[in-house]
């Protein structure tokens, strides 16, 4: 085993179905997007550098994102990877970095999803900034039980910054051009799988499950 990549839109539930997996399979969910949101919580140097970029929906350089990622990957056996690659350089870069640490990839789910329906559900998305669990105003099944207080850890909700119409369009542009291109790139190595985001939560997280089957080797 090595890492599941996770591909789509935005507000497919990627995040969504990356948690479900790791807990799951026990195996470690590694957000790019995560990752970057720690680093503006933290007042870090990097964080101050890209509170702009991840704000106007941009995408974060790839020096940036490919050292961020390495220094987490290190030690990981399986682990899910939500948010990266986002274009081609990116995935050929991984694709050394497997090479070196004698690692692979072994599938790479893709989520589609209407633009309209993406955006629909960007603009009513509210998220907690503790851990990070993802709720949806609009939609029943994804309400939190108590108004814009956590489920899971009873922290207030928030409406990430980038989750506005603005950012939308330039983060769906981007995705259209630069992150799509991977859809050919890891069919042509027979890795892909495509899910329908329609979908409810559930039926998707069963469909990536039969797909992967029952048992991942973490020993
Ligand atoms: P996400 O949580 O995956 O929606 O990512 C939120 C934002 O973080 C993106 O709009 C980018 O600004 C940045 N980001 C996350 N992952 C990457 C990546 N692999 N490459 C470049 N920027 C990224």
């Amino acid at each position: 085993m090595g890492s599941i990549i996770i591909i789509a839109p935005p507000a497919a539930g990627k995040g969504t179905q990356s948690k479900l997996l790791s807990s799951k399979y026990n195996i470690s969910h590694v957000s790019t997007g995560d990752l970057l949101r720690n680093e503006i919580k933290n007042g870090t140097e990097l964080g101050i550098q890209i509170e702009g970029i991840i704000k106007s929906g941009k995408l974060v350089s790839d020096e940036i994102i490919l050292s961020s990622l390495k220094t987490k990957i290190k030690q990981l056996k399986n682990y899910i990877l939500d948010g990266f690659p986002r274009n081609i350089n990116q995935a050929i870069k991984y694709d050394q970095l497997l090479t070196e640490t004698n690692q692979q990839i072994d599938y790479v789910f893709y989520i589609f999803l209407d633009k309209e329906i993406s955006k629909k559900r960007i603009i009513s998305r509210i998220s907690c900034n503790n851990c990070g669990r993802v709720y949806n105003t609009e939609i029943e099944e994804s309400k939190p039980k108590i108004e814009n207080i956590c489920d899971n850890c009873n922290h207030n909700l928030i409406k990430r910054e980038d989750d506005n119409e603005e950012s939308f369009e330039k983060r769906y542009d981007i995705y259209i051009k630069e992150t799509q291109p991977l859809i050919d790139y890891y069919k042509e190595k027979n890795k892909l799988y495509e899910i329908d985001g329609n979908l409810d939560k559930k039926e998707i997280f069963g469909k990536i499950c039969s797909i992967i089957g029952d048992e991942i080797d973490n020993s």
